[in-house]
């Protein structure tokens, strides 16, 4: 496709995000988004109360950036907010505080909304890497580096979705916080920058993400088709209804009557799932289980999570888990499942929770695997398979308003060298934009907020830091997790 110089420029900034190292999980988008929905999800109750209550919108959106704010400043506190070793603690920071009145002072309901904030967003990035990433590196081949923004960029264009998080953390209370739960050290400076930094990028994407859609299609045809599929493990739709149901049982933590033993809230296979895949190396027959708690790392290991077969004999299985206490675990038999044979999944009663409890419940997961070719008579039909390269997904773009972006349906075709390459009917008229003024509006003041009950950060670094600030905040939005890509790798 033919660029001229102007989208050239404007994609300058974006291509800072597809130099910098592999990126995991998803982007500000993406998370603010997600928490939203979730929103929508929870019955009329207490719980909805809060994170319902338009005052406190813009900390949950805060809350949902978080932990990757701690990216853009290249601090250790961004990888540790991402996971229960900070959503346990300051849960009981908080419920120590406010378990006794129900949490209905203010100071309570924002402490509450914040936490439900961070709290979607790891749960949005352990699901959507575990159960989709896992499945677009196979169905497209491709590392999916660039999956947390071309999704972004997807999500902007396919439906319109904005960001209005406005990064201003509690700079001055957030540091004493970090100290009482034991977290990386913070100062006001430090938040300061990184919601800057952050709510800047988030703007960014929202209004320029469009520049990357079609490359981005181009690369990830399978996902791009498929993440807002309901079908799909791990796409959009589950995000939501994950995120949900963590904050439901969260709530019930911080109540004090969470059961230690509570059902998974999401797996794969899913309670009583038939035509299960037997192939070892296919990645839809990978068992992956989200819990509602934090699990102690050291009570995960292959023998109290088991796949059990006929006799309940083990199958043979590495067992893996996502993250500094994440909630997610990986279990892949290292030998292929056996046809039309019915097994399960087995979280042992001595798995202990972050919390100290020991689970004392066994969970089971039963699941039944597919027949064999011969004899696919003898089970339900199979799933109409999932597109490929060779039979290639189609999509119809909707650019933002005031965008002429043309109307022509993107399709994917094999070419030559068995790459695929698109055409996209027009190319996004991106030429009116330059790099000075994507950067202008990467860097743009944050828009009046109303209500938020977040702390005004100091003037906002981001308006007056411009563009480089803005490049060096999306780079290190992007920046490498590696200690979760190791984990997702020997999963
Ligand atoms: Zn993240």
């Amino acid at each position: 496709m033919k660029r001229s110089t102007g989208l050239v420029g404007a994609l300058l900034p974006l291509s800072v995000l597809a130099l910098a190292p592999r990126a995991e999980a998803n982007s500000m988008v993406t998370h603010v988004w997600v928490a939203e929905q979730s929103i929508t999800q929870i019955e009329p109750g207490p719980l909805r109360d809060i994170v319902a209550d338009p005052a406190l919108r813009g900390v949950i959106q805060n809350g949902a950036i978080y932990p990757d704010s701690g990216y853009s400043v290249r601090h250790e506190y961004g990888e540790w907010a991402h996971w229960e070793s900070w959503v346990e603690p300051y849960l009981q920071w908080i419920r120590g505080r406010w378990g006794s009145e129900g949490y209905r002072s203010a100071d309570a309901r924002r402490h509450v909304a914040f936490l439900l904030g961070c709290a979607a967003h790891s749960m949005t990035d352990q699901t959507f890497d575990q159960y989709f990433m896992a499945r677009a590196r196979q169905h497209d081949r491709t590392g999916a580096d660039n999956l947390d923004i071309g999704s972004d960029a997807w999500l902007v264009v396919e439906h319109g979705v904005t960001s209005e998080a406005d990064g201003r953390f509690w700079v001055d209370e957030l540091p004493g916080i970090h100290a009482a739960v034991g977290g990386p050290a913070v100062t006001p400076a430090v938040l300061t920058e990184a919601g800057s930094l952050t709510s800047a990028g988030t703007r960014f994407l929202v209004r320029f993400g469009h520049t990357l859609y079609t490359a981005r299609w181009r690369e990830m045809p399978w996902s791009a088709s498929h993440y807002m599929d309901p079908d799909t493990p791990g796409a959009y739709p589950h995000l939501v209804s994950t995120t949900a149901a963590y904050w439901r049982f969260l709530w019930r933590r911080l109540q004090g009557d969470a059961p230690p033993g509570a059902a998974p809230i999401y797996s794969w296979p899913s309670p009583d799932q038939v035509n299960f895949p037997v192939g070892r190396d296919d990645i839809e027959s990978r068992v992956v289980v989200t819990t509602p708690w934090g699990l102690d790392d050291a009570s995960v290991n292959d023998t109290t999570v088991r796949i059990l077969g006929p006799d309940d004999a083990p199958v043979p299985a590495q067992v893996s888990r996502y993250g500094d206490h994440g909630n997610t675990l990986m279990i892949r038999s290292t030998a292929d499942l056996a046809y039309d044979t019915a097994y399960r999944v087995e979280l042992s009663a001595s798995l202990r929770t972050l919390e100290g409890s020991l689970t004392g419940t066994a969970r089971s997961i039963p699941f039944r695997t597919r027949c064999a070719p011969d004899r696919l008579a003898m089970c339900p039909p199979l799933p109409t398979p999932r597109p490929t390269l060779a039979a290639p997904p189609v999509s119809t773009p909707r650019p933002p308003p005031g965008l002429d972006a043309g109307s022509g349906t993107v399709v994917i075709e094999p070419d030559d060298a068995g790459a695929v390459v698109v055409d996209a009917g027009e190319a996004l008229d991106a030429a009116t934009l330059d790099a000075p003024a994507a950067l202008d509006a990467g860097a743009a003041a944050p828009p009046a907020t109303e209500g938020c009950g977040c702390r005004a950060g100091g003037s906002g670094s981001g308006a007056s830091g411009g563009a480089g600030l803005v490049l060096v905040g999306l780079a290190g939005l992007v920046r490498s997790r590696r200690r979760r890509a190791l984990s997702a790798g020997a999963s």
